[in-house]
């Protein structure tokens, strides 16, 4: 192996710096050259390469976002594209692959998989904590800090007002930015999609809880089944007129920000090892961190996401914001 390519794709995650960092210098320590291809899968098609040095990823370890930039390919869907982007992997030499990013980059790469022999390995990048193969994604850490400062805020405000908020968090598929941000903010509920979300329930809940409550806070998955945080605030505001309802969508705030400590540490962790192991031979797999440990998972085990939100922590944010 002589050289290596590195992009990032799906959505943006803080920590995706730190990765790239610990993969350019990792292959340059190991006297590899490092291609970057800007805009994930959409760069490999346009052939937008560009060679990175020791240099190129100093002072970006603190930073949120991507210098690679990311994107979503429509054209990588089609086999045309595929075939074009492996056209410009074989154009640079390239001999060795590192994504960063989400269950739809390993999706892509598997397809990719099909016509490309070209060793492929995965760093998990998203905020969302959707894979299997790791106890947390990079970025999710930081995206649960971002939650938990800005419902702090909500909260005195929500506290001051007596009133009761729904706020909405990223989560299309996925509740784990809820359940864990809830958690960390003594939420009084949280609605999810892995739930089925009860209008009359909550109601009723709302109302058995603890009278002389000044505040309440609803955390809102955006995929949650039952429509986002407007429009379940508007059903129970329905059922309980007299409470003062708001809704906050917290929305981007949530992917930006500089990497919490752990995100840069697993993102470097992650990176490094990604190098290490196209170097032993691996490829087709995910490096993650389970129990303090480096793992390989296979792309297509990666993206079963049958993570089942653990039903003990739910009844216990329930028992907890009593
Ligand atoms: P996040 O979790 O932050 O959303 P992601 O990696 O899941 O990140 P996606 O947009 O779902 O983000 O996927 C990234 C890109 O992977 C897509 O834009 C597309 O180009 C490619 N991709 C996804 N699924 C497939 C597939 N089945 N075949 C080929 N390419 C795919």
């Amino acid at each position: 192996m002589k050289k290596i390519a590195v992009f990032t794709s799906g959505g943006d995650s803080p920590g995706m710096n730190a990765c790239i960092r610990a993969v350019v210098r990792t292959a340059i320590f190991h006297k590899l050259e490092v291609t970057g291809i800007m805009h994930g899968y959409d760069g490999m098609i346009k052939n937008e390469f560009i060679l990175l040095h020791p240099k190129s990823v100093a002072n970006i370890i603190q930073r949120g976002g991507t210098i690679l930039k990311t994107a979503r390919s429509k054209e990588f869907l089609t086999l045309e594209g595929r075939k074009k982007a492996l056209e410009n992997l074989k154009k640079h030499d390239v001999d060795g692959i590192v994504a960063i990013g989400g269950d739809g980059t390993f999706r892509g790469a598997l397809e990719f998989a099909k016509i490309c022999d070209i060793p492929f390995v995965g760093c998990p990048g998203t905020i969302d904590n959707d894979l299997i193969g790791t106890d947390f994604t990079i970025g999710y850490d930081t995206a649960i800090n971002t939650v938990v400062d800005a419902v702090d805020k909500i909260r005195d405000t929500a506290e001051s007002h007596d009133r009761l908020f729904f706020v909405e968090v990223m989560g299309r598929d996925a509740g784990l930015i809820a359940l864990r941000s809830g958690i960390g903010v003594g939420a009084e509920c949280i609605l999810i999609p892995e739930t089925v979300t009860d209008i009359d329930e909550l109601t009723k809940r709302l109302k058995s809880g603890r009278k002389n409550k000044s505040s309440k806070i609803i955390i809102v998955a955006e995929g949650d089944e039952a429509g986002g945080a407007f429009t379940i605030a508007e059903q129970v505001k329905k059922r309980l007129p007299d409470y003062d309802t708001r809704v906050t969508i917290l929305g981007h705030i949530q992917r930006g920000g500089n990497p919490s400590a752990m995100d840069r540490v697993n993102g470097s962790r992650i990176g490094f090892s990604a190098v290490e192991a196209l170097l032993a031979g691996k490829q087709g797999v995910m490096i993650g961190v389970i129990n303090k440990k480096i793992t390989y998972t296979p792309f297509a085990n990666a993206i079963k996401h049958t993570q089942r939100l653990d039903p003990e922590l739910i009844r216990m944010l329930e028992i907890l914001s009593l």
